[in-house]
C-alpha cells in the first residue's frame, strides 16, 4: 500500500519558520478543566477546596480556561470569530507570549520603531532577544524605506503601534499593508488607543493578513486598567499556538466575571469616548496659546504630546509640586522637550491648564531676574 501523501505543511503554513521548533516539539499542558467540561455534582479533580474560600466571594473553583463567555460577546461586538481572539493578563501578556511563541532566546530578533511603547523592548530583553531599532520620522510615521528595511531583516516579529505610544498619531494604513505583504515575520499592530481613533480597526483586515496580529486592551476606553485584560486577534491558526503556550488559567474568575459586566453595558461605551474626545479637543485648543508650548501633535489616542521651548523636565516637576503628574517623554527619541498628557475629566483638564498657565508665568519671571 502506498504511503500517504504528507502534504508539504511545513512550507505551506504562513507561519513556517516563525514558531519557535521547541514550541512546535512541545505537548501543552493538560488542565483538569480541559479534561472535564461543565459541572458534575461532585467535582474532585482540581484539588480545589469544595468547602469554600477565605475571604467574602467564592473564588473556590477554577476559572473557564478558555473564556467562551467573554469570548462570544467580544466577537460578537467586534465582528470576529472566537477563534480569532486570544485573552491575555493586559496587552503585557500577549507581547510577551509573542516574543516567546517566535524568538528563540540568544538567538533571534524583533523591531520595534522608537519612540513607541517601552514594554516591547522590555519583552525582548526579559526573553534575551536582540532588538532592532526602525525609528519613526519627525513627524512619527514609518520611514519611506520602512517595508524595505524589514524585507531585508531575519527578525521574527515588528511591533508597530497605532495609534502610537506617545506620540498620539495613526500609522500611516499604505506604510502598513506594504509591510503586511513583503515582511516575513509577525506584525503585531498594537491598537491600545483604536477606541480613540478615527479610522477603522485593523481586526478589519484579518482574514487578508495571516501574520497579522492586534493588540486591544480593556485598559484604555473601558476603563478597566485595573482588572488586567487585554486582547489579541489573529488568525485562528495563530491563536491556537497562544493556546499552546499560555498558563490554563490566565484570567482569573472574578476579570472574567467583570469584564462579561462591562461588557453588557458595552452601548455606554461611545458616551464615555464622546467625552474623553471633547476632553482633547478642549486642551489641543488651548495648549497652544500658552507661549511656552512649541507644539501640540495631533493625537488619535487619550492623550497629547507637547513640546515646550522651556526645559520640559522643570515643567514637569512644576506640575508635580502642584499635585499634577504627567508622563515626562524628553528623553525618548524624537520627543526632546516633550510631555505626555493624559486627557481626564473636565476638572483636571481646567486644573492641568490652570497649572501649565502659573508655570508658565513663574518661568518667565525667574527668566527675567537670571541677566
Ligand atoms: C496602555 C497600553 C497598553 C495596555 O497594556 P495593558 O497591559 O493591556 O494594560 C498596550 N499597549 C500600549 C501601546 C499602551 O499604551
Amino acid at each position: 500500500m502506498p504511503a500517504p501523501q504528507s502534504a508539504p505543511a511545513e512550507a505551506a503554513s504562513p507561519y513556517a519558520g516563525l514558531i519557535r521548533p521547541s514550541i512546535e516539539r512541545m505537548q501543552p499542558y493538560s488542565s483538569a478543566r480541559d479534561e472535564f467540561e461543565g459541572l458534575a455534582p461532585v467535582m474532585l479533580d482540581a484539588n480545589e477546596n469544595s468547602l469554600g474560600s477565605v475571604g467574602p466571594a467564592d473564588f473556590s473553583r477554577y476559572p473557564d480556561p478558555h473564556q467562551r463567555a467573554i469570548k462570544a460577546e467580544l466577537a460578537r461586538l467586534k465582528g470576529v470569530s472566537p477563534a480569532n481572539i486570544f485573552l491575555g493578563n493586559g496587552s503585557d501578556e500577549a507581547i510577551d507570549l509573542l516574543v516567546r511563541l517566535t524568538c528563540t532566546p540568544g538567538q533571534d530578533a524583533l523591531v520595534v520603531c522608537p519612540p513607541t511603547y517601552g514594554m516591547y523592548e522590555v519583552a525582548a530583553n526579559l526573553n534575551d532577544v536582540r532588538v532592532e531599532r526602525l525609528p519613526l520620522t519627525p513627524d512619527f510615521q514609518l520611514p519611506a524605506n520602512a517595508a524595505e528595511v524589514l524585507a531585508a531583516s531575519a527578525a521574527k516579529l515588528v511591533f508597530l503601534c497605532s495609534p502610537n505610544n506617545p506620540t498620539g498619531n495613526l500609522l500611516a494604513e499604505a506604510a502598513v499593508t506594504t509591510i503586511l505583504r513583503t515582511f516575513k515575520g509577525l506584525v503585531v499592530v498594537d491598537e491600545a488607543y483604536a477606541d480613540f481613533a478615527n479610522a477603522p480597526s485593523w481586526t478589519t483586515r484579518l482574514g487578508e493578513f495571516p501574520r497579522l496580529v492586534v493588540l486591544q486592551t480593556f485598559s484604555k476606553a473601558w476603563g478597566l486598567a485595573g482588572l488586567r485584560l487585554g486582547v489579541a486577534y489573529a488568525a485562528p491558526a495563530l491563536i491556537a499556538y497562544f493556546d499552546k503556550i499560555k498558563p490554563p488559567y490566565n484570567i482569573s474568575a472574578a476579570t472574567q466575571a467583570h469584564a462579561l459586566a462591562a461588557l453588557a453595558a458595552a452601548p455606554r461605551l461611545p458616551e464615555l469616548r464622546a467625552e474623553l474626545l471633547s476632553g482633547r479637543a478642549w486642551l489641543a485648543e488651548r495648549l497652544p496659546r500658552l507661549s511656552f508650548v512649541a507644539h501640540v501633535f495631533p493625537s488619535d489616542a487619550n492623550f497629547l504630546l507637547v513640546r515646550f521651548t522651556v526645559d520640559a523636565t522643570a515643567v514637569y516637576q512644576q506640575l508635580r509640586a502642584r499635585g499634577i503628574v504627567v508622563r515626562n517623554r524628553t528623553t525618548q527619541p524624537g520627543c526632546a522637550g516633550c510631555l505626555r498628557l493624559t486627557v481626564g475629566t473636565a476638572t483636571e483638564n481646567a486644573r492641568l491648564l490652570d497649572a501649565l498657565t502659573e508655570i508658565q508665568t513663574e518661568l518667565a519671571a525667574e527668566a527675567t531676574v537670571v541677566p
